[in-house]
């Protein structure tokens, strides 16, 4: 469901696309910031930052 493009990852759910999509970086700004905070890959779908490659469905390299 949603509008999230290609990502078959099972663990998806825990994805910047999904976690933004379910209003986790509103419900719970504070885990969210911390999963941005430094980013070091960014996802090729979304253009959202991360510091784990893991919440990103199409992880590259800052
Ligand atoms: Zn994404
Ligand atoms: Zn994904």
């Amino acid at each position: 469901m949603g509008s999230s493009p290609s990502c078959q990852s099972e663990s998806h759910k825990m994805h910047m696309c999904a976690l933004k999509e379910s209003g986790y970086d509103k419900k719970n700004a504070a885990e969210f910031k911390k999963l941005t905070a430094n980013p070091r890959y960014k996802c090729e779908n979304c253009g959202t930052q991360a510091h784990e490659s893991e919440n990103l469905c199409k992880p590259v390299k800052l």
